[in-house]
């Protein structure tokens, strides 16, 4: 939630010889790193929280010049899988059952992607979470992972928001992570289902579900201050926050809904 020039500097002063993430912010953090701005030596990261992609996980251990250990996890199960040296997600299968099913929730065959896969948690014995839909595509390995672990092997396709990147006063470029924009809406609006789109360099809009609610203006009302003061904190005070009539749009192909989007037309900068 800090200014990224503030979280730099207490890095810097910190020296973590662990470091854990999202992979939004890592990558962030990876390209301080190479401006000579960040200046740390951890001899670990850890990413997880989103989709860590191949070559974001590459520019990140090539910055840091360490490994990146993935994991793959909800709020349901903190620790579904672990990534291994081959690239590979290995399940704790003692921990959890994962069942990649189509759209039908019929099992998809190893190989295949998933239309969603459904979690048991096996360890929670406090409240039951059982074949919970967790709405994210899954690859399971049909051969045995070259690493030599025993434990099933999958690739996940999660849910991937965009990083925003808007111009600044002083024409400098800001991005910030979808994670804290998102935190700073439910945080301040207790609203669940909404979508922050980026509609130019300085312009942001909201689109809130409150089809079911009469609150909607205390509800905009309280998200708009509360972005605006975030966006103050990261010297955007310049940018725009708007109401879009609309309701959240989810993306035509997954039907998934992504919580913040670039909008084609917002053209991204960059600095
Ligand atoms: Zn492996």
């Amino acid at each position: 939630m800090d200014p990224l020039r503030r979280l730099v500097a207490d890095l810097n002063a910190y020296q973590p010889m662990f470091l854990a993430s999202y992979p939004t912010m890592l990558a962030l953090l990876a390209e301080e790193q190479k401006a000579g701005r960040l200046k740390i030596r951890p001899l670990h990261l850890w990413s997880g929280g989103e989709c860590l992609p191949p070559d974001t996980h590459a520019e990140i251990e090539t910055a840091f010049g360490c490994r990146v250990v993935n994991e793959y996890g909800a709020s349901e199960c903190m620790s579904i899988a672990f990534g291994c040296g081959e690239g590979w997600l290995h399940v704790n299968a003692d921990w959890v059952l994962l069942e990649p099913v189509d759209s039908d929730y019929r099992p998809t065959p190893p190989g295949k992607a998933s239309h969603t896969v459904l979690l048991t948690n096996l360890a929670n014995h406090v409240q039951p979470v059982i074949r919970y839909d967790l709405g994210d595509s899954v690859i399971a390995k049909p051969e045995p992972c070259a690493c030599g672990s025993p434990l099933p092997a999958i690739q996940v396709e999660g849910r991937r928001d965009d990083v925003v990147s808007l111009c600044a006063p002083d024409g400098s470029v800001v991005r910030l992570l979808p994670l804290a924009l998102t935190t700073v809406v439910e945080e301040a609006a207790h609203v669940h289902r909404f979508q922050i789109v980026q509609t130019g360099a300085d312009r942001l809009m909201l689109r809130l579900d409150t089809s079911r609610r009469s609150d909607r203006q205390e509800v905009w009302r309280a998200a708009a201050s509360a972005l605006r003061q975030y966006l103050t904190r990261q010297s955007l005070p310049n940018v725009h926050v708007g109401l879009d009539k609309r309701g959240p749009v989810t993306d035509r192909r997954s039907g998934k809904l992504k919580e913040v989007v670039v909008a084609k037309e917002a053209k991204p900068l960059r600095s």
